[in-house]
């Protein structure tokens, strides 16, 4: 927070680099080694603890927290630095390409054992992809901040911005947004702290969602600020062009969400004995270098059928989860049986399950919350988080519905031949006026 006071984010993007008196000062607050064990000189966070100080960073400056998960997560020597890129945003990070020419890792360099790096390298992914999730946490609330104080100050047309319909859908679904991916995003740290082996699917889920919604957030909340919003003195557009980038890094969404359907199916697929002739490792395979790591991961067990440990009082909300697992399960079969190893094409099919999953996943995460809050403080004061529950956990649900009915029902066929149309085009061409 001290560090925050005196950090100028709109000093750094001039100055091209976040300042290496910056970089000491975080070091001597002992934010340079927050993963490395104590017994090192680090901090010897958890999972949970590491995130939460992600969450803090993005609160200051986008840059700031790339810089510094870059800084956590990267490390090597004996390279070649190349021309530095002139980018859109996170200006304050000096990105350049990478040479490994002739590079020779000496044994004392070498971490964990010689084979494993793909490994390794992956696992780092998930971190990386868990703290975009809360980074993006950590953004939105600071964007609320900032635009809810702006639409109950702000009059027009003789009201505060604040008491208009079409200003409350756009803060309520911030809000309740931020509550859903918070919840799923720290269900994960908690996971992940508890020692699961591989949180490789969840901590996709919260990357793909946690970027997108921020995407949003930062339109909506540029939006409500209006013409101010755009100058260069706001903070919106810098954020704009610096949180552009998150949906493309760490594994561009779409990406995901093929590793999140074809890996959720993988158990699946595994427990179907009369489809043993798919070889689901082969079609996951398709995604190049995903392949080793998901065929060689720890089978996942499937997730078990029934919600059990929601409150009581959370039933109505429980009950609905554990039909929309139903109904996920026998439509990824269905697809299973039709498609088979040609599965690993149907993109379109891929993209609806894996939307499906992360709402089922971001449900699950909400009830958990509210429930330990029941637990911890009874069920009287927690009326708030409950009625963000019974708002947050119907719409995701609505969603679940859509994308599974989507899968059977959709008009795919037409949109993928309206693109092959415009390829052979090369062009729009549609000619509205004559000549
Ligand atoms: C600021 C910044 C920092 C970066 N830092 C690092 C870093 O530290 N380390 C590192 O290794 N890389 C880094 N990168 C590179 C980054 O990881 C890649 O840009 C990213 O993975 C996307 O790859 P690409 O640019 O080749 O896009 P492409 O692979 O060409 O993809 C472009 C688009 O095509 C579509 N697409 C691609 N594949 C598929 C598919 N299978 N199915 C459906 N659609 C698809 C998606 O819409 C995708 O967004 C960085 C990039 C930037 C801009």
């Amino acid at each position: 927070r001290e560090f925050a006071d005196h950090y100028d984010q709109r000093a750094v993007e001039e100055r091209g680099w976040i300042g290496d008196d910056e970089i000491r000062e975080l070091g001597e607050r002992g934010l340079l080694g927050l993963y490395v064990p104590e017994e090192y000189g680090g901090a010897g966070l958890s999972q949970t603890g590491y995130c939460r100080v992600s969450e803090e960073f993005a609160q200051i400056d986008a840059t700031l927290s790339v810089v510094m998960g870059v800084h956590q997560s990267i490390g090597m020597k004996g390279f070649e630095v190349g021309e530095r890129y002139d980018t859109m945003g996170l200006r304050g990070n000096d990105l350049r390409r990478l040479y490994f020419k002739d590079l020779r890792i000496p044994p004392e360099n070498v971490l964990g054992e010689p084979g494993e790096g793909f490994r390794t390298a992956m696992q780092i992914l998930n971190n990386g992809r868990l703290s975009l999730g809360t980074g993006s946490v950590g953004a939105s609330k600071w964007l609320l901040d900032r635009v809810i104080q702006h639409v109950k100050e702000r009059r027009q047309f003789d009201r505060p911005l604040a008491d208009f319909e079409l200003v409350q859908e756009k803060i309520g679904w911030m809000v309740s947004f931020t509550f859903g991916l918070e919840s799923m995003a720290y269900l994960t740290t908690g996971l992940v702290d508890r020692g699961i082996p591989d949180y490789s699917l969840e901590s996709a889920i919260c990357k793909v969602s946690g970027t997108e919604f921020m995407w949003y957030a930062a339109n909506r909340a540029l939006q409500l600020k209006g013409g101010e919003g755009y100058m260069r003195d706001q903070p919106y557009e810098k954020l704009l062009r610096d949180i552009r980038i998150f949906p493309i890094f760490e594994g561009a969404n779409d990406v995901m969400r093929a590793f999140i359907a074809l890996s959720g199916m993988k158990p699946l697929g595994e427990e179907l004995k009369e489809l043993a002739d798919i070889s689901l490792s082969e079609p996951i395979g398709s995604l190049g270098v995903l392949a080793d790591y998901v065929a060689g991961r720890i089978q996942r067990e499937v997730r078990p059928d029934r919600v059990t440990r929601a409150h009581p009082e959370l039933s109505a909300l429980a009950e609905p989860v554990t039909d929309q697992v139903k109904r996920l399960r026998e439509v990824s079969e269905a697809q299973l049986r039709k498609h088979r190893d040609g599965i690993a094409e149907r993109q379109f099919v891929q993209k609806r399950l894996s939307d499906a999953v992360s709402d089922i996943y971001a449900q699950i995460a909400v009830l958990s919350r509210v429930t330990a809050i029941f637990e911890e403080q009874g069920v009287g004061p927690s009326g708030q988080e409950r009625y963000i529950a019974e708002t947050f956990c119907p719409r995701a649900a609505r969603r679940v519905r859509s994308n599974l009915d989507q899968v059977e029902t959709n008009d795919d066929e037409r949109m993928a031949a309206i693109a092959k149309l415009a390829y052979k085009r090369g062009e729009y061409g549609y000619a509205l006026f004559d000549g």
